[in-house]
């Protein structure tokens, strides 16, 4: 057994208004005046003076505002990349992520590519990046994915979806500020919440559970049910806890792995486009057979909420359209060895994986 040498955040802050201290974080990482600080920032902020006037710009500093309405791309990292340095002389000081998992995704990668030849989907893998990457800070506004502490950054390229998984991946540098996530939409609160507690359920009903996994999975679990059972998004205090299952639920699956919702959402997004949180929550409501605790108490939260989810997505899709979902769900190998065992292959067939997916 050759066990796995983790690296962490180096730095963390956490409290309401913490952003405010984003210029004393970063100034003394500031090599020179024209290196600057590139800040990526989900454009459903653009006009939001509330945030965007604490966003410290001095020097040549550049925002550029993002959209979230579709999951990051190879291309598109390649873009930001050439955009950067085609507009400043020296290479930046750093990039500064401020949005949900699609942005801290981008500038994760953005920093890699920085200092790494080629093109984004040349490192879609493990352990391909070569160089550190520059100085990266990500400020989540939305909780749930663990985007902020993962090892990872989930990219979707010419011929595959899969992250960028490296040792110079992870943030150097994380403001945890639940204020941000004030005005998440109800439905989106719930589908990116609901990530993180399905990152529970997975890590902790896998076969690659282990204590460290276990511990921080079971307070992210407890954290998730107080606040989508008794909780609601409004309260500060949900917030705040929301903001630490997000952590908690990324830490667990750091040391475990995710299962049967996140393959088959990984083909909904491949070929649908589906994102993320709603994904998994589509995937995950017919899960009983897996999960079965964990899909009645999901059910139990969807319905205290009043979320309705999609229905009949797959209703009009083609035989050669389920075979490339069912191709990208069953490719995610340590995923299905996680959730069944290593003797999945006998339990999850194609025409299995066929008849989930027709349901949704
Ligand atoms: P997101 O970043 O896609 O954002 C969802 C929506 O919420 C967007 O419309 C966005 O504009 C909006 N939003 C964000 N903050 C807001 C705020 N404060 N107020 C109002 N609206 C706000 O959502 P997400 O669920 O956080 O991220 C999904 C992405 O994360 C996917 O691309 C997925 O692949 C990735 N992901 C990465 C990891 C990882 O470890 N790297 C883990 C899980 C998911
Ligand atoms: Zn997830």
């Amino acid at each position: 057994m050759k066990y796995k040498n983790y690296p962490m955040v180096s730095r963390i802050i956490f409290g309401r208004g913490s952003f405010n201290q984003l210029s004393d974080i970063i100034s003394p990482k500031r090599l020179n005046v024209k290196a600057p600080f590139i800040f990526l920032v989900d454009d459903v902020f653009k006009g939001n003076s509330w945030m965007t006037s604490r966003i410290p710009l001095s020097y040549a500093d550049q925002l550029i505002y993002v959209s979230a309405n579709e999951e990051p791309k190879t291309s598109q990292v390649d873009e930001l990349v050439e955009q950067i340095i085609v507009s400043h002389k020296d290479r930046p000081s750093g990039i500064i992520g401020i949005g949900g998992g699609t942005i801290l995704d981008l500038a994760k990668a953005v920093s890699i590519m920085i200092t790494n030849k080629g093109e984004a989907k040349d490192y879609q893998g493990w352990d391909l990046v070569k160089n550190p990457a520059i100085f990266h800070v990500g400020v989540p506004t939305i909780s749930g994915t663990g985007a902020e502490v993962s090892r990872t950054t989930v990219l979707t390229g010419p011929d595959k979806k899969l992250g960028i998984n490296s040792d110079y991946t992870p943030f150097d540098q994380v403001i945890l500020d639940p204020e941000l996530t004030k005005d998440v939409p109800k439905d989106q609160w719930f589908y990116t919440g609901m990530d993180c507690y399905i990152h529970c359920i997975e890590s902790l009903n896998g076969t690659y559970l282990n204590a460290f996994s276990k511990s921080y999975g079971e307070k992210a679990y407890e954290l998730c049910t107080e606040i989508f059972v008794n909780g609601n998004l409004s309260d500060q205090d949900s917030q705040d806890k929301l903001m630490m299952a997000s952590w908690h639920g990324g830490m667990s699956i750091a040391y475990s792995q995710v299962g049967v919702a996140h393959a088959m959402s990984y083909g909904l997004s491949y070929l649908l486009g589906t994102k993320h949180g709603i994904g998994n929550c589509i995937v995950f409501d017919h899960l009983e057979e897996f999960y079965p605790e964990g899909v009645k108490l999901f059910k139990q939260m969807k319905a205290n909420h009043q979320i309705s989810l999609p229905q009949g997505i797959c209703a009009d899709l083609d035989d050669s359209q389920f075979d490339i979902m069912i191709d990208v769900a069953l490719g995610l190998e340590p995923l299905w060895e996680n959730a069944i065992g290593k003797k999945w292959k006998q339990v999850i067939t194609r025409d299995k994986l066929k008849a989930l997916y027709q349901k949704m």
